[in-house]
């Protein structure tokens, strides 16, 4: 109560204003200032309370005169169950209870949270191989959550005595209040603020929560991957998260998958990508050839008589499997030629004939050396 302000300037009128023009002014200051207008503004709470603190004592002739003699002393010394605000046009404000009224309304954020509350959903992530989509997996994730503390099952206490009924509330965890105001008549419920509206005081807090009913714990998870997950799948973990608060639910884990790149296969969608280098001779006269399949297996594939490069051959149902379709994507195989980079000079003469016969222009730098050659050797 250190250097209050002087009462008339804070309702901002003259040492010698009329009792009318102090309930005006009040009224026109309270109605700014007045928590229901200010919902969360510490600085409008003070404001509102010394307003009105100024109106008690101006308001009140007996008061106003000690004031005006006094000072703020006077007007404390002589402050009692005196008329107070009544009798000014049938609006009164509870002078002695605007304390415990705004302790509710500051409280009144926070206290309508004090409810249930959920858990909060935890994220976790796992990296699988392709082979590992193909079968599905079990991988284990470590998570830190929040769990209901084992030894007093969340309530929080040491004990069955460690709790007793709220002695504000009586156990219904809500408080009523009923006030005037400028506004009209408000009955306002409220979370209880002495036991957070939970109806229960802990008398005795449990010694392994130091008695919030919960404990941060690290835990290792197995997490089911089933067969055919790609890198967008999110699998959700229903009650795995943290746990909830005040008999709220527990939030869920959240498990992101990722999946390697492998060194052979790319993936579209439920099909498999591989690549199968083949040969001149084979492309042209059609050949009965083997590639490896993601199971570690070998597959045929059938290269009929003049393949082209970049044909894709379809191997039906070696892909991958579909993620809650059931059945499998296909192998797609693709031929790459593979033109020879070295050749010896046999080979090179055979293309040479080959080139002959096609009439198809190659350089020709090289064959009288081949042909040297070919003559020293009699062959
Ligand atoms: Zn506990
Ligand atoms: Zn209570």
């Amino acid at each position: 109560m250190a250097a209050k302000r002087d009462y008339y300037e804070i309702l901002g009128v003259p040492r010698d204003a009329s009792p009318d023009a102090i309930k005006q002014a009040f009224r026109r200051l309270a109605r700014k200032y007045h928590p229901d207008a200010n919902p969360g503004n510490p600085e409008a709470e003070e404001k509102f309370k010394e307003i009105n603190e100024a109106y008690e004592v101006l308001s009140d002739p007996q008061k106003r005169a000690r004031y005006d003699q006094f000072g703020h002393a006077g007007a404390q010394a002589g402050a009692g169950p005196g008329p107070g605000g009544a009798g000014f046009g049938g609006f009164d404000i509870n002078f002695g209870g605007i304390d415990d009224l705004f302790d509710m309304f500051m409280g009144g954020g926070q206290a309508r949270r004090r409810g249930p509350v959920p858990g909060e959903d935890l994220r976790a992530d796992v990296v699988l191989t392709l082979e590992e989509v193909l079968t599905g997996a079990e991988k284990t994730v470590t998570v830190e959550r929040e769990e209901i503390c084992a030894t007093c099952r969340g309530s929080g206490a040491e004990g069955p005595g460690g709790v007793e009924t709220c002695p504000q509330c009586r156990g219904t965890g809500q408080v009523q209040q009923v006030r005037e105001s400028f506004f009209g008549q408000f009955v306002r419920t409220f979370p209880c603020p002495r036991c957070q509206g939970r109806g229960r005081i802990i008398t005795r807090p449990c010694r392994t929560c130091h008695g919030r009913g919960r404990i941060r714990a690290e835990r290792r998870l197995t997490v089911k991957v089933p067969p055919g997950v790609d890198n967008n799948t999110r699998l959700r973990m229903a009650g795995q998260g943290g746990a909830g608060e005040r008999g709220g639910p527990p939030g869920d884990l959240i498990v992101f998958v990722h999946v390697r790149e492998h060194p052979r296969f790319r993936r579209q969608d439920a099909d498999l990508l591989t690549d199968l280098h083949v040969g001149f001779a084979q492309a042209a006269l059609g050949a009965e050839l083997t590639v490896p399949t993601l199971d570690g297996g070998t597959a045929t594939v059938k290269l009929p008589p003049g393949t082209q490069p970049g044909t894709i051959l379809r191997l039906k149902d070696l892909g991958l499997p579909r993620l809650g379709q059931g059945g499998r994507g296909d192998l797609r195989v693709q031929i790459v030629l593979d033109v020879p980079k070295k050749l010896s000079a046999e080979e090179r003469e055979w293309l040479h004939r080959w080139a002959e016969m096609h009439r198809e222009p190659v350089n020709q730098e090289d064959r009288g050396f081949i042909r040297r050659v070919r003559d020293a050797f009699g062959s």
